[in-house]
């Protein structure tokens, strides 16, 4: 592993000022996916730029339509969140699911964000929900900011501050979870958002990583039931497979999950997947 220099910055100008001056050094977070990278030689920063330092980073706030979660924000603090739990509890829920509880206690939404693994939950739930991230620089729409595996609309030295939820009429998350790592093997995430219009969300699926499912979207858009996705099937083609699992069994997957989150958002509770009753803690 090459050395590197570490730094805590008390203050976002600290931090950008730090990137600057170095453009091989990298922003840590909880560092639950950059650490094992530096161990394995994947990635080599000259530098840490550490962010738990700068205060209001980790913030989660009730705002007029829906919530602002801080890009520090813990998977286990936006599980906990007492406003989230009230009033968006589908959320916080899909936040409980994630890893075990030390990812949960360390892993940030933010640097899920920036990192954007195809197997993320966060991904799936933002774009159906039409989120915003906001940047020390700019503001992306969430369909602009994810651009493909591992790969985002973010800049060198960029760095996520937080992230703007709008609070959707009706929501749902189910998923297939790995039960190694509890990655979502397939999830999808529905949301009817506040102007009526659906968004069906899929992750752990597409070869580019999250995306929409315009034809159930289109279904859903006229009725929003379960028995008007059930005659579809995703193409088999444009999903991720390998040996364990084909892209036919991934298809159909994404429909079961559709359906399971089409329910869970009837029911106004977070869904429970097939395999996500027991969230590992
Ligand atoms: C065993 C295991 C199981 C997991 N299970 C799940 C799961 O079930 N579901 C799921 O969704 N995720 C899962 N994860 C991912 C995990 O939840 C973290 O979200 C992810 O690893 C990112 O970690 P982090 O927040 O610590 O960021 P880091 O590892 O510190 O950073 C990750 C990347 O993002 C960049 N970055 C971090 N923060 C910012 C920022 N604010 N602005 C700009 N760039 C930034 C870093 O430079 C780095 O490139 C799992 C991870 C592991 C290791």
């Amino acid at each position: 592993m090459r050395d590197f220099a570490y730094h805590r910055p008390r203050d976002l100008a600290e931090a950008l000022a730090l990137l600057a001056d170095d453009d091989e050094a990298m922003v840590l977070a909880g560092g639950q996916t950059l650490l094992p990278t530096l161990k394995q030689g994947l990635n080599q920063p000259s530098a840490l730029i550490d962010l738990s330092g700068i205060a209001g980073l980790s913030d989660i706030r009730e705002v007029a339509g829906g919530f602002e979660i801080g890009a520090m924000a813990t998977h286990a603090a936006v599980a906990g969140d007492p406003g989230l739990l009230r009033r968006f509890p589908a959320f916080a829920r899909l936040a409980r699911q994630i890893g075990d509880p030390h990812i949960r206690n360390r892993g940030t939404i933010g640097g899920s964000l920036a990192n954007n693994d195809p197997s993320a939950d966060y991904p799936a739930a933002l774009l159906a929900c039409g989120a915003v991230i906001v940047t020390d620089r700019s503001e992306f729409q969430v369909e602009e900011f994810f651009a493909g595996l591992f790969t985002t609309a973010l800049d060198f030295g960029e760095i996520i501050t937080r992230i703007k939820v709008p609070q959707p009429r009706r929501f749902g998350y189910a998923s297939i979870r790995n039960p190694a790592s509890r990655y979502a093997s397939t999830g999808v995430a529905v949301a009817e958002r506040q102007d009526g219009t659906t968004v069906v969300a899929v992750t752990g699926a597409g070869q580019d990583g999250v995306y929409r499912w315009s034809e159930a979207e289109a279904r859903l858009n006229d009725d929003f039931s379960v028995a008007v996705v059930e005659s579809l099937m995703p193409d088999a083609d444009d999903m991720i497979a390998d040996a364990r699992t084909p892209g036919a069994y991934r298809a159909a997957l994404v429909l079961a999950m559709t359906k399971a989150a089409v329910r869970a958002a009837h029911q106004q509770q977070p869904c429970r997947g097939s395999t996500d009753g027991d969230d590992g803690s």
